[in-house]
């Protein structure tokens, strides 16, 4: 088991890429925090967990661009299980609409929830990290947030702040032997590309290289990869998983 007795935080855990990455560690031997906006939508991820044999998991609740109920999640984390080894920055949402039509709540709620909560994650996990000299924390990104797209100012905007956030934070935690990281994964089926547009789809599927759209699995196969002790000397990457899509 690559992660076995190491303490993983995932945020967004209720469904799609975070669900899958939860479950994985967990199966890998990870003990695991949940982490989505209620409590209730998290109990299909600690069902999936608990069918597999010996895995722990707990469920916590924030809406992850609010400071103090980030702290209660990473203060929950510690006082069950006394330490953090992983955090994998996952939550994330999206607002599209041209930037001439874009209200500034939609800027807001992106920005909040795709980046302000990485700096809060971030925040709260380096103290209990450093002090134990060790961590591996992964930022869900996207290609979008390499190539822009028309229609996603804001959506582009936090996953390109969070690949340079990835970089800064990796040489400010190096010292401390806290890796960090990003996946920047094309498109994979979920709920948040479910509510695409058919036209929009088939478009996407013409320039993938391998000819298909992501599985869920094929992100968190990477997540555990930065999380274990394979990637070791690997730091202030950004890992593209997209099928070829940008090449
Ligand atoms: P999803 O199915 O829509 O899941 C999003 C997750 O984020 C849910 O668990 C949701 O939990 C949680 N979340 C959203 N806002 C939150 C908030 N304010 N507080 C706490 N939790 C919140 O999305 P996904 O496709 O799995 O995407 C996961 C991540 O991968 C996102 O950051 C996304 O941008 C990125 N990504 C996805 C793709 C793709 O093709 N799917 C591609 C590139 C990047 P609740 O609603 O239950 O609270």
């Amino acid at each position: 088991m690559l992660l076995k007795d190491k303490v993983a935080i995932v945020t967004g855990a209720s469904r799609g890429l975070g669900q899958a990455m939860a479950v994985d560690f967990a199966r890998e031997g990870a003990k695991v925090v949940l982490c989505a906006s209620s409590i209730e939508n998290l109990k299909e991820t600690e069902a999936q967990i608990k069918s597999l044999p010996n895995t722990n998991c707990i469920l916590t609740q924030a809406n992850v661009s609010i400071g103090d109920e980030v702290c209660e999640v990473v203060k929950k984390a510690l006082d069950t299980f006394g330490k953090v080894d992983i955090l994998v920055n996952n939550a994330g949402t999206t607002r599209d609409n041209l930037v001439a039509l874009m209200s500034e709540q939609e800027w807001d709620d992106v920005l909040a929830t795709n980046l302000k909560s990485v700096f809060l994650f971030t925040k709260a996990c380096a103290r209990p990290m450093i002090r134990q000299r060790s961590g591996s924390i992964i930022n869900i990104s996207s290609v979008i947030g390499i190539t822009g797209n028309a229609g996603q100012a804001n959506y582009a905007a936090s996953k390109a702040g969070m690949i340079a956030f990835t970089k800064s934070m990796a040489k400010e935690l190096a010292k401390r032997n806290i890796r960090v990281n990003a996946i920047a994964p094309g498109f994979i089926k979920t709920r948040m590309t479910d509510k695409l547009p058919d036209e929009l789809k088939q478009k996407v599927l013409g320039q993938i290289a391998l000819g298909r759209f992501g599985e869920p699995k094929e992100i968190s196969d990477v997540a555990v990869f930065l999380a274990s002790e394979n990637s070791r000397y690997m730091t202030g990457q950004v890992l593209v998983v997209d099928g070829g899509l940008v090449i």
